[in-house]
Protein backbone atom coordinates (compact mmCIF):
# COMPACT_ATOMS: atom_id res chain seq x y z
CA UNK A 1 0.00 0.00 0.00
CA UNK A 2 2.71 2.57 1.21
CA UNK A 3 4.36 1.84 -1.59
CA UNK A 4 2.06 2.49 -4.12
CA UNK A 5 1.01 5.24 -2.63
CA UNK A 6 4.80 6.77 -2.98
CA UNK A 7 4.74 5.59 -6.32
CA UNK A 8 1.70 7.50 -7.85
CA UNK A 9 2.23 10.67 -5.88
CA UNK A 10 5.67 10.80 -6.96
CA UNK A 11 4.64 10.01 -10.80
CA UNK A 12 2.47 12.97 -10.20
CA UNK A 13 5.01 15.26 -8.86
CA UNK A 14 7.36 17.12 -11.17
CA UNK A 15 11.04 15.90 -11.26
CA UNK A 16 12.69 18.83 -9.17
CA UNK A 17 9.85 18.97 -5.87
CA UNK A 18 11.05 17.30 -3.15
CA UNK A 19 8.48 14.96 -1.56
CA UNK A 20 8.57 14.95 1.97
CA UNK A 21 6.89 12.14 3.93
CA UNK A 22 5.36 13.12 6.78
CA UNK A 23 5.77 10.15 9.09
CA UNK A 24 4.09 11.53 12.26
CA UNK A 25 2.25 9.02 14.82
CA UNK A 26 3.45 6.04 12.56
CA UNK A 27 5.42 3.34 13.42
CA UNK A 28 9.24 2.48 12.66
CA UNK A 29 7.73 -0.62 10.33
CA UNK A 30 5.48 1.78 7.93
CA UNK A 31 9.11 4.09 7.53
CA UNK A 32 10.56 1.26 6.72
CA UNK A 33 8.05 0.39 4.14
CA UNK A 34 8.70 3.83 2.67
CA UNK A 35 12.02 3.41 2.94
CA UNK A 36 12.28 0.41 1.10
CA UNK A 37 10.30 1.50 -1.96
CA UNK A 38 13.15 4.70 -1.99
CA UNK A 39 11.73 7.00 -0.20
CA UNK A 40 14.04 9.17 2.05
CA UNK A 41 13.03 12.48 2.98
CA UNK A 42 11.30 12.03 5.88
CA UNK A 43 9.04 14.49 8.01
CA UNK A 44 7.96 14.57 12.07
CA UNK A 45 6.29 17.04 14.02
CA UNK A 46 7.55 15.90 17.50
CA UNK A 47 10.67 15.91 18.56
CA UNK A 48 10.89 13.05 21.04
CA UNK A 49 9.10 11.08 18.52
CA UNK A 50 11.81 12.27 15.94
CA UNK A 51 14.65 10.82 17.97
CA UNK A 52 13.04 7.79 18.99
CA UNK A 53 12.38 6.76 14.72
CA UNK A 54 15.53 8.05 14.20
CA UNK A 55 17.62 5.64 16.74
CA UNK A 56 15.19 2.80 15.01
CA UNK A 57 16.05 3.96 11.58
CA UNK A 58 18.50 3.70 8.88
CA UNK A 59 20.85 6.45 8.84
CA UNK A 60 20.82 7.51 5.17
CA UNK A 61 17.07 8.98 5.89
CA UNK A 62 16.56 12.99 5.55
CA UNK A 63 14.78 14.37 8.60
CA UNK A 64 12.56 17.21 8.55
CA UNK A 65 11.57 18.96 11.57
CA UNK A 66 7.94 20.31 10.34
CA UNK A 67 6.07 21.22 13.95
CA UNK A 68 6.28 24.27 16.12
CA UNK A 69 9.76 23.79 17.87
CA UNK A 70 10.57 25.09 21.50
CA UNK A 71 13.54 26.39 21.82
CA UNK A 72 14.53 24.07 24.70
CA UNK A 73 14.72 20.64 22.40
CA UNK A 74 16.95 22.23 19.73
CA UNK A 75 19.97 20.34 21.35
CA UNK A 76 17.78 17.25 20.36
CA UNK A 77 17.01 17.60 16.75
CA UNK A 78 20.34 19.96 15.87
CA UNK A 79 22.81 16.59 15.58
CA UNK A 80 20.79 14.93 12.89
CA UNK A 81 18.05 17.03 11.59
CA UNK A 82 18.25 17.62 7.79
CA UNK A 83 15.93 21.02 7.75
CA UNK A 84 13.43 22.79 10.05
CA UNK A 85 10.94 23.79 8.09
CA UNK A 86 9.19 25.94 11.09
CA UNK A 87 11.57 28.49 11.92
CA UNK A 88 8.99 31.50 13.23
CA UNK A 89 11.15 33.20 15.76
CA UNK A 90 14.19 35.11 16.02
CA UNK A 91 14.83 33.56 19.03
CA UNK A 92 14.60 30.06 17.20
CA UNK A 93 17.33 30.94 14.86
CA UNK A 94 19.32 32.32 17.76
CA UNK A 95 18.80 29.35 19.86
CA UNK A 96 19.34 26.65 16.56
CA UNK A 97 22.87 28.71 15.48
CA UNK A 98 23.86 28.33 19.38
CA UNK A 99 23.65 24.44 19.27
CA UNK A 100 24.76 24.61 15.61
CA UNK A 101 27.70 26.04 16.98
CA UNK A 102 28.47 23.42 19.34
CA UNK A 103 28.26 20.71 16.56
CA UNK A 104 30.28 22.20 14.42
CA UNK A 105 27.59 22.52 11.77
CA UNK A 106 25.52 24.71 9.67
CA UNK A 107 22.09 24.08 10.28
CA UNK A 108 19.42 24.54 7.00
CA UNK A 109 16.10 25.99 8.38
CA UNK A 110 13.12 27.27 6.43
CA UNK A 111 11.36 30.25 7.50
CA UNK A 112 7.54 29.61 8.57
CA UNK A 113 5.10 32.21 7.24
CA UNK A 114 1.77 32.54 8.41
CA UNK A 115 -0.37 32.29 5.00
CA UNK A 116 -3.57 31.52 6.34
CA UNK A 117 -6.61 33.37 7.03
CA UNK A 118 -7.48 30.94 10.34
CA UNK A 119 -6.14 33.04 13.10
CA UNK A 120 -3.89 30.17 14.06
CA UNK A 121 -0.64 29.04 15.52
CA UNK A 122 2.62 29.58 14.08
CA UNK A 123 4.89 31.69 11.75
CA UNK A 124 6.02 34.98 11.42
CA UNK A 125 3.75 37.61 9.99
CA UNK A 126 5.40 38.94 6.62
CA UNK A 127 5.59 42.46 7.87
CA UNK A 128 7.21 41.37 10.87
CA UNK A 129 9.67 39.21 9.52
CA UNK A 130 10.42 41.89 7.34
CA UNK A 131 11.41 44.40 9.71
CA UNK A 132 13.19 41.72 11.19
CA UNK A 133 15.74 40.97 8.41
CA UNK A 134 15.92 45.13 8.24
CA UNK A 135 17.50 44.64 11.09
CA UNK A 136 20.73 43.51 10.68
CA UNK A 137 21.02 41.19 13.49
CA UNK A 138 20.42 37.55 11.74
CA UNK A 139 23.03 38.24 9.56
CA UNK A 140 25.16 37.35 12.48
CA UNK A 141 24.05 34.11 13.02
CA UNK A 142 26.31 32.27 10.45
CA UNK A 143 25.99 28.62 11.50
CA UNK A 144 21.97 29.06 10.21
CA UNK A 145 21.32 28.83 6.59
CA UNK A 146 18.07 30.22 5.48
CA UNK A 147 16.88 28.54 2.67
CA UNK A 148 13.71 29.30 1.69
CA UNK A 149 9.79 29.64 3.28
CA UNK A 150 7.18 27.29 4.69
CA UNK A 151 3.53 27.78 4.95
CA UNK A 152 0.47 25.94 5.67
CA UNK A 153 -2.56 27.13 3.87
CA UNK A 154 -6.51 27.54 5.79
CA UNK A 155 -7.99 23.94 5.65
CA UNK A 156 -11.10 24.40 3.55
CA UNK A 157 -12.93 23.34 0.56
CA UNK A 158 -12.17 26.75 -1.09
CA UNK A 159 -9.66 26.12 -3.69
CA UNK A 160 -9.55 29.56 -4.57
CA UNK A 161 -8.42 30.49 -1.19
CA UNK A 162 -5.78 27.91 -0.93
CA UNK A 163 -4.38 28.90 -4.13
CA UNK A 164 -4.37 32.80 -3.22
CA UNK A 165 -2.51 31.82 -0.17
CA UNK A 166 -0.07 29.59 -2.02
CA UNK A 167 0.38 32.26 -3.98
CA UNK A 168 1.10 34.81 -1.51
CA UNK A 169 4.02 32.37 0.18
CA UNK A 170 5.34 32.35 -3.24
CA UNK A 171 5.37 36.37 -3.39
CA UNK A 172 6.64 36.63 0.13
CA UNK A 173 9.97 34.29 -1.11
CA UNK A 174 10.51 36.30 -3.91
CA UNK A 175 10.67 39.75 -2.22
CA UNK A 176 12.92 37.69 0.05
CA UNK A 177 14.75 36.88 -2.50
CA UNK A 178 15.70 39.82 -4.18
CA UNK A 179 15.80 42.14 -1.29
CA UNK A 180 18.32 39.81 1.13
CA UNK A 181 19.07 36.31 -0.90
CA UNK A 182 19.71 37.50 -4.63
CA UNK A 183 23.59 36.04 -4.39
CA UNK A 184 22.47 32.65 -2.00
CA UNK A 185 21.91 29.88 -4.47
CA UNK A 186 20.79 27.75 -1.08
CA UNK A 187 17.79 30.10 -1.02
CA UNK A 188 15.04 28.75 -3.29
CA UNK A 189 12.85 26.45 -1.51
CA UNK A 190 9.47 26.80 -1.01
CA UNK A 191 7.54 24.37 1.81
CA UNK A 192 4.00 24.18 0.75
CA UNK A 193 1.14 21.50 0.30
CA UNK A 194 -0.32 18.77 1.98
CA UNK A 195 -2.39 15.40 1.46
CA UNK A 196 -5.49 17.79 0.35
CA UNK A 197 -3.67 20.46 -1.39
CA UNK A 198 -0.25 19.62 -2.49
CA UNK A 199 -1.69 19.73 -6.06
CA UNK A 200 -2.44 23.59 -5.95
CA UNK A 201 0.78 23.79 -4.32
CA UNK A 202 2.83 22.68 -7.10
CA UNK A 203 0.97 24.63 -9.47
CA UNK A 204 1.58 27.99 -7.29
CA UNK A 205 5.35 26.94 -7.30
CA UNK A 206 5.87 23.96 -4.55
CA UNK A 207 9.67 22.96 -4.17
CA UNK A 208 8.83 20.59 -1.29
CA UNK A 209 5.60 19.25 -0.85
CA UNK A 210 5.14 17.28 2.79
CA UNK A 211 2.31 14.85 2.87
CA UNK A 212 1.44 12.22 5.44
CA UNK A 213 -2.61 10.90 4.95
CA UNK A 214 -1.88 9.78 1.20
CA UNK A 215 0.95 7.68 1.73
CA UNK A 216 0.53 5.90 5.29
CA UNK A 217 -3.17 6.76 5.81
CA UNK A 218 -5.45 8.83 8.38
CA UNK A 219 -3.62 8.96 11.50
CA UNK A 220 -4.97 7.91 14.88
CA UNK A 221 -4.79 10.36 17.74
CA UNK A 222 -5.45 8.66 20.97
C1 LIG B 1 0.76 16.72 9.46
C2 LIG B 1 1.42 17.75 8.63
C3 LIG B 1 1.51 17.60 7.24
C4 LIG B 1 0.91 16.44 6.47
O1 LIG B 1 -0.47 16.44 6.53
P1 LIG B 1 -1.36 15.43 5.64
O2 LIG B 1 -2.65 16.12 5.51
O3 LIG B 1 -1.45 14.16 6.42
O4 LIG B 1 -0.65 15.23 4.35
C5 LIG B 1 2.17 18.59 6.52
N1 LIG B 1 2.73 19.66 7.14
C6 LIG B 1 2.66 19.83 8.46
C7 LIG B 1 3.29 21.03 9.06
C8 LIG B 1 2.01 18.88 9.26
O5 LIG B 1 1.94 19.07 10.58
Amino acid sequence: MIKENLERIRKELPEDVTLVAVSKTKPVEDILEAYQAGQRDFGENKVQEMVDKKEQLPGDIRWHMIGHLQTNKVKYIVPFVTLIHSVDSMKLMQTINKEAIKRNKVQDCLLEIHIAREPSKFGFDFNELLSLLHDNEWQKLDHIRICGVMGMATFTDDEDQVRQEFRFLHQCYDTLKSDFFSDKDYFRERSMGMSGDYRIAVEEGSTMVRIGTLIFGERNYL
